[in-house]
Order: C-alpha cells, then sequence, then structure tokens
C-alpha cells in the first residue's frame, strides 16, 4: 500500500503546546496520514524506554514509522575511524527504529572529498558491502534499509549511484529525495516524464520491486549552483518540484512507494495535499 506521511513534528504541532513525540502518531493520524519519519539527523540519542514508549503509541494508532540516521555518516572517508563510526551510526539507528517498530531507515552515504568520485563510489560501495554483512549479523536484515539521493555535488548519491548501491544487499532499497535531485540536476524535474526517467533508472539498476516498495522524500528545495541551499514549503513559487507530476507518474507506473515531506514546518499538511492529489488523480 502506498503510504503518505511526514518527516518529524510540524510548527502546527508545536503550536498546539505538543512536546516530544508522545502525540506524532496521534497528530498525523488525525491529519489522515499514514507515516512518519522520526529524525535521529544530530545523534542516536533516544533511550530504550523512549523508544519502545513511542513504538507504543505508533502501533496503537496503525501509524507506520521510520527513522533517519545520523547526518555525519560517510561510507567514503579515507579515514578508517569515520568509516567505523558511520556503521555504529547506522546499527544504533536500527536498534533503537526496531524498538520503535520502524521497519524502514534512511540514510546519507558518503560525501566526496578529495577523492576522485570514481574512488570515492568504490570506496563508499567497498564499505556498504561490510556494512549489509553488519546488518545481517545484528538480526536487522528484515528491515528496509536506504541509501538516499543528495542534492549537492559534493556528495555522492546520484539517482544512479543510489540504484547501484541497493544491488548490493536485499535489504538496500532506494530513498529517491526528489528534491536534492531537482537541487542537483538545477531545476530537472518539471514534467511526468521526468520522473519515469528516474524510475527507469531505479528498475533498471535494481527491479521493479525496489522500485515498487522505494522510500520517498519530497518537499520544495531552494538551490544555487552547488545545489540543495535549504528546504522550502508548498506554497513557495519559485523553487520547485511541482507535486502534481510526481503524483501522475507514481499513478501512472502504479508503484507503491512510502513518501514523506520533509517541507519547513508545514510537512504534515504538504503530505496530506500529496495524499489527496494521488486520490483525485
Ligand atoms: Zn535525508
Amino acid at each position: 500500500m502506498i503510504k503518505f506521511g511526514s518527516s518529524g513534528n510540524s510548527l502546527a504541532y508545536h503550536n498546539a503546546g505538543f512536546d516530544g513525540s508522545s502525540h506524532s502518531a496521534k497528530w498525523v493520524k488525525d491529519m489522515g496520514l499514514d507515516c512518519f519519519e522520526y529524525s535521529f539527523g544530530r545523534g542516536v540519542n533516544l533511550s530504550s524506554e523512549k523508544a519502545c514508549e513511542i513504538g507504543k503509541s505508533f502501533k496503537e494508532n496503525g501509524v507506520e514509522i521510520s527513522v533517519h540516521c545520523p547526518y555525519f555518516i560517510n561510507f567514503a572517508s579515507p579515514e578508517e575511524q569515520k568509516v567505523i563510526n558511520s556503521y555504529g551510526y547506522v546499527l544504533s539507528s536500527l536498534e533503537k527504529g526496531s524498538l520503535m517498530g520502524a521497519k524502514r531507515a534512511v540514510f546519507h552515504p558518503a560525501t566526496q572529498g578529495k577523492l576522485s568520485r570514481i574512488d570515492a563510489v568504490s570506496l563508499a560501495t567497498k564499505n556498504l558491502e561490510t556494512l549489509a554483512k553488519l546488518i545481517e549479523d545484528n538480526g536487522y536484515g528484515n528491515m528496509l534499509i536506504c541509501p538516499e539521493t543528495m542534492g549537492k555535488s559534493a556528495q555522492i548519491g546520484t539517482t544512479k549511484e543510489i540504484a547501484d548501491f541497493c544491488t548490493i544487499a536485499p535489504f538496500f532499497y532506494p530513498c529517491l529525495d526528489f528534491g536534492h535531485i531537482n537541487s542537483l540536476e538545477q531545476g530537472s524535474l518539471n514534467v511526468k516524464d521526468d520522473y519515469l526517467r528516474l524510475f527507469d533508472i531505479i528498475e533498471k539498476g535494481c527491479g521493479f520491486e525496489k522500485l515498487n516498495k522505494m522510500h520517498v522524500h519530497f518537499s520544495k528545495i531552494m538551490y544555487g549552483p552547488k545545489g540543495e541551499i535549504k528546504h522550502l514549503t508548498f506554497e513557495d513559487v519559485e523553487f520547485g518540484p511541482m507535486p502534481e507530476p510526481f503524483i501522475l507518474a507514481v499513478k501512472e507506473r502504479g508503484i507503491s512507494p512510502y513518501i514523506v515531506s520533509e517541507s519547513a514546518g508545514t510537512q504534515d499538511i504538504d503530505a496530506k495535499t500529496l495524499k489527496t492529489l494521488y486520490e483525485n488523480a
């Protein structure tokens, strides 16, 4: 089943007087949404007790939860310690995520640094093979672990690179962040065919099943010559991508991705807009 939800708590959630995540599940359910992404972006600083508590409220409300791993992961670092730390960031996200009942985890694979593109990608590939073994050995092979397409040219994670990473293990599924792709490609996403082109890269690269159940981040993002600058809301009229052509492409392909809005403050309203567009398409 296709799912629509928000990344983190919206401004409206905070303005209603809620803090933390104890009411997040009920909030997104009452908005008519299906899922929620919990961010460990700044680190996995959540006790096991709290993780179980959050998991319980999501289960009770019938809302699916996913987690976003820390932003400082870098599987193309030439420094071994940084790669070892990166394994730890993913595994601790999976540990707390699984206590929360999460079936999916998203991560930013790497930055290019001083290496050539080809060397950085091959180093990341080798380290992701090790990560895949660690995931399996630690019993998280039943989750979907999703490397994400990135928005800056200095980062590793073009659509093709992500499709290739997803051939490493059966549980690696692509996370397509269309705001990132649009930023990296300087406004390339305008019509339905622009999305179908990306869907083709994923399907050819790692198969229909991974396209069908892929993870999606969708929000408008401001960009400059080097790519992503900052996340916007659907009210912005200057930057894209526009949601309608994306929804038409999803409908045409008949796929069922897990779609998360990362709008700045209106992530619940904008996720609902995406869902309504889908239902009316
Ligand atoms: Zn991300």
